[in-house]
C-alpha cells in the first residue's frame, strides 16, 4: 500500500507558512513503513529538532482504480479516519530552499500515526466534518472538511490521473492551520466530531 499527503489544502494553513495557493493539488507520499498504528507512542528522532504535528482527515480507499472521473470518486473511499502528517520541519525547510524532495522530512519511520477508520457513511455531510487536535489538554488545531480547497472527489480524481490507486491505499487531506512543534512528553489526541480516536505519546 502507498500513503499519498496532499499539501496546501486549507488556505489559513498555506497562509501560516507563507505558500502560494496551488492551482492544482500539490501531493507527496510517504512509504509504508511510516504508519504508526494502535496509539503507539511516537519516538522523537535524532536527526530533526523540530518535528511538527499535522493533523489531517484521512480516506482508505476501497478498490482499484486509475483516471478516476470526479463524478464516481466517492465510491473509492468508504472510510475515514484521522492522521498525523509528522513533518520533520526544520529538513523540509532545508529541502525546500534547496528545491530538493522532502521525502526525507515527511517520509521518515513513524511519520504517520494514524488512527481507526470510521465508515464515511456516519458522516450526513461529507463537506462538514470537523475535526481537532489537542496538544496536552489545549486545543491547537481545529478542521472541518469544508475549508479544504479540494474535496476528498476532486483528490481522488486528480491522483488517480497519475498513480493507480489501490485497496487499502491511503490519501491524507492536508491539514489546517495550527500546526506547531512537539517535544519529548507531549500527548497529541486528535478528535473525529466528538469522538477521541488517535492518541500519539512524544516518547
Ligand atoms: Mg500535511
Amino acid at each position: 500500500m502507498k500513503i499519498i499527503c496532499i499539501g496546501r489544502n486549507y488556505v489559513e494553513h498555506i497562509r501560516e507558512l507563507n505558500n502560494a495557493i496551488p492551482s492544482e493539488p500539490v501531493f507527496f507520499l510517504k512509504p509504508d513503513t511510516a504508519l504508526l498504528i494502535r496509539n503507539r507512542p511516537f519516538y522523537y528522532p535524532s536527526f530533526s529538532a523540530d518535528i511538527h504535528y499535522e493533523l489531517e482527515l484521512v480516506m482508505k480507499i476501497n478498490k482499484v482504480g486509475k483516471h478516476i472521473q470526479k463524478q464516481f470518486a466517492s465510491s473509492y473511499f468508504d472510510e475515514i479516519g484521522l492522521g498525523l502528517d509528522m513533518t520533520a520541519r526544520d529538513l523540509q525547510e532545508n529541502a525546500k530552499k534547496k528545491s530538493l524532495p522532502w521525502a526525507v522530512a515527511k517520509g521518515f519511520d513513524q511519520s504517520a500515526p494514524i488512527s481507526r477508520f470510521l465508515p464515511k457513511n456516519r458522516f450526513s455531510d461529507l463537506k462538514n466534518i470537523n475535526f481537532h487536535l489537542d496538544l496536552n489538554g489545549k486545543t491547537v488545531q481545529k478542521g472541518n472538511s469544508g475549508l479544504m480547497l479540494y474535496s476528498f472527489e476532486d483528490i481522488i480524481s486528480h491522483i488517480s490521473q497519475y498513480m493507480t490507486l489501490r485497496t487499502g491505499d491511503l490519501i491524507f487531506t492536508g491539514t489546517p492551520a495550527g500546526v506547531g512543534p512537539v517535544k519529548i512528553g507531549d500527548m497529541l489526541e486528535a478528535y473525529l466530531e466528538d469522538e477521541k480516536i488517535l492518541k500519539c505519546e512524544i516518547k
